[in-house]
């Protein structure tokens, strides 16, 4: 049996990753929940799967929850100490990390210094400090298997022949406004851009799908998972979402994965490496489909090419980029800020960010801490 850590439990990755746990027939077991929010639907997740630790990040939140399961033996905590309290116990095998954003990183980073393998599904992590994370694993011997379809996807095709690759190949929806241009997507809404074709995902990853900043995002989370250089990493554009993502050999094969598009079956994957296990899902049925592939629109998608860009400068300015695009997702959210505003603010926090090089998690926090106040104070100028 692999006991797990699920941080972000009440999430879209959080609720699938249940949902395989439901599915395993005892072999995967919770230790430990976490959520930010929603109680109510926590309290169920606590009541169904038993967790020995559940954190309650927001303090008044973890005050209901707690009177609400009195009646169990589980231990509520609170905040980032609970975090690392669950991302830590000595029980757990493998920490899911699902939470959004770049709050996920000191957690991440204290797994794997307990020696806790990660199923990763929280990018935001390897973007704001990739070198960091992936020495920390290799230090304390920890493996980091990706959740995020398109890296599920690069990691079987590789498995064998890493020493071999010449490109990685991610594929993208190209999300909802695919085709549109720079003077259309001016129009676009919130209500709008939650609208994603083919997946059903948390809220943030949705608006980084719909500005196409979430594959950068997946370019820079691919540099430092498999160890390439930016020029080996191509995007293209792939509005089905079968072909998750492919990689090309110097011999002049092109391995690809294909599935349906459904999380479950890269969760499932990063929690039963090496084994593949059988579940419910439906089955993928190619006949009558017809697969297409076309380059990206950087023009339309700025956000595309300037998250490599900052990938590529390195430093403290992908941690940076990546604060400052959290604070214009949940601007535009909550509608103060319009859609192509999220392009001009984070690239004009980067601007006036004096990048460092990183020498500890310190140096990554006060940067991304930096960034969040400068867009923020940028927003509240508007
Ligand atoms: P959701 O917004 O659906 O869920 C986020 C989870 O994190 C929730 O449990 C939420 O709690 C919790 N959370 C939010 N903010 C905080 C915080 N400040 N502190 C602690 N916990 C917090 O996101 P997704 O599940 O869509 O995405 C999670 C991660 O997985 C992201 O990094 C995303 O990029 C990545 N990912 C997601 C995919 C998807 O299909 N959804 C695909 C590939 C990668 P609560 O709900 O209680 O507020
Ligand atoms: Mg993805």
């Amino acid at each position: 049996m692999k006991i797990i850590s699920v941080l972000g439990s009440t999430g879209s990755i959080g609720t699938q990753t249940l949902d395989v746990v439901r599915n395993s027939e005892g072999k995967l077991a919770v230790y430990a929940l976490s959520a930010n929010s929603r109680a109510d639907l926590f309290e169920q997740q606590i009541r169904e799967f038993r967790p020995r630790i559940a954190v309650m990040m927001q303090e008044e939140k973890a005050l209901y929850l707690k009177q609400q399961v009195v009646d169990l033996p589980v231990k509520v905590l609170v905040g980032m100490e609970g975090l690392l309290e669950a991302a830590t116990a000595a029980e757990v095998d493998t920490v899911v990390t699902a939470v959004s954003g770049s709050i996920g990183l000191e957690p991440t980073l204290a797994a794997l210094n307990a020696g806790k393998n990660i199923a990763l599904a929280n990018k935001e992590t390897l973007v704001a400090a990739g070198e960091l994370v992936m020495q920390t694993a290799e230090r304390n011997g920890c493996s980091i298997i990706p959740v995020d379809s398109e890296h599920s996807a690069v990691f079987q095709c590789l498995s064998g022949n890493e020493n071999a690759v010449k490109k990685i190949i991610l594929t993208a929806s190209g999300g909802p406004f695919r085709g549109w241009s720079r003077e259309r997507l001016a129009e676009v809404t919130p209500v709008m851009a939650l609208k994603h074709p083919n997946w059903n995902m948390g809220a943030k990853i949705t608006i980084d799908s719909a500005t196409m900043m979430n594959k950068g995002l997946e370019v820079i989370e691919a540099k430092f998972l498999f160890g390439v250089d930016y020029d080996q990493i191509d995007v293209l554009v792939h509005p089905q979402s079968i072909v998750h993502s492919m990689v090309e050999f110097r011999d002049g094969t092109v391995l690809a994965q294909l599935g349906i598009p459904d999380m479950r079956i890269p969760i499932q994957y990063a929690l039963t490496y090496p084994e593949r296990w059988e579940n419910r899902l439906p089955e993928l049925s190619l006949a009558g489909k017809s697969l297409t592939f076309e380059k990206p629109d950087l023009a339309a998608f700025p956000f595309l090419k300037f998250a490599c860009s900052c990938g590529q400068t390195g430093g403290t300015l992908p941690a940076v980029m990546n604060a400052a695009n959290e604070i214009c997702v949940h601007a535009f959210l909550a509608g103060r800020i319009k859609y192509l505003e999220m392009h001009e603010l984070v690239e004009r926090t980067c601007q006036a960010h004096q990048v460092l090089e990183i020498k500890d998690l310190d140096t990554v926090l006060t940067a991304d801490r930096w960034a969040r106040e400068y867009a923020a104070s940028q927003i509240n100028l508007g």
